[in-house]
């Protein structure tokens, strides 16, 4: 068992989140110690494998601008970009992303759209939840008003 040591309860209190939130956020409700490292990331090896001991965290401050990001955002669908609170618009499922390597994701038109052009040239895209969803967003990943 861990704890929060004083650094970290700084970098979580600069970003509005207390100790018990960001334990939850985590494990869940269920569980009342803290099961990451010392220094916040919830990795507990993240001393001497993720920076020095005498360093400062740098796994922290990125998961807590995440988690501030997607608190602020509300629930978003699996292509939303985890820093930026852009909200999604229409069905979260609308579309469907299938990457090269067989990695697949669920999304809204323009959060899956701005995916698929990233994984450009290989990626593909398939109907979820809205029949017409694929072409929206091959044509908003290529450029294309439809
Ligand atoms: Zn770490
Ligand atoms: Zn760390
Ligand atoms: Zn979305």
């Amino acid at each position: 068992m861990t704890a929060l040591n004083p650094s970290a309860k700084e970098t979580l209190r600069s970003y509005g989140v207390t100790a018990a939130e960001w334990r939850r956020h985590h494990w869940g409700p269920e569980v009342t110690t803290w099961h990451g490292d010392t220094c916040g990331c919830p990795d507990d090896r993240c001393i001497n494998h993720h920076h020095e001991e005498h360093e400062e965290c740098r796994c922290l401050p990125v998961l807590l601008q995440q988690y501030a990001v997607q608190r602020e955002a509300g629930p978003r669908c699996q292509c939303a970009p985890p820093d930026v609170a852009s909200p999604c618009s229409g069905p979260m499922d609308a579309a469907r992303l299938v990457n090269p390597l067989g990695y697949e994701l669920t999304g809204c038109v323009p959060h899956a759209a701005k995916v698929l052009e990233n994984w450009r040239p290989s990626g593909r895209v398939y109907p979820g939840s809205v029949e017409s969803a694929a072409i929206d967003v091959f044509n908003l990943a290529h450029g294309r008003t439809s």
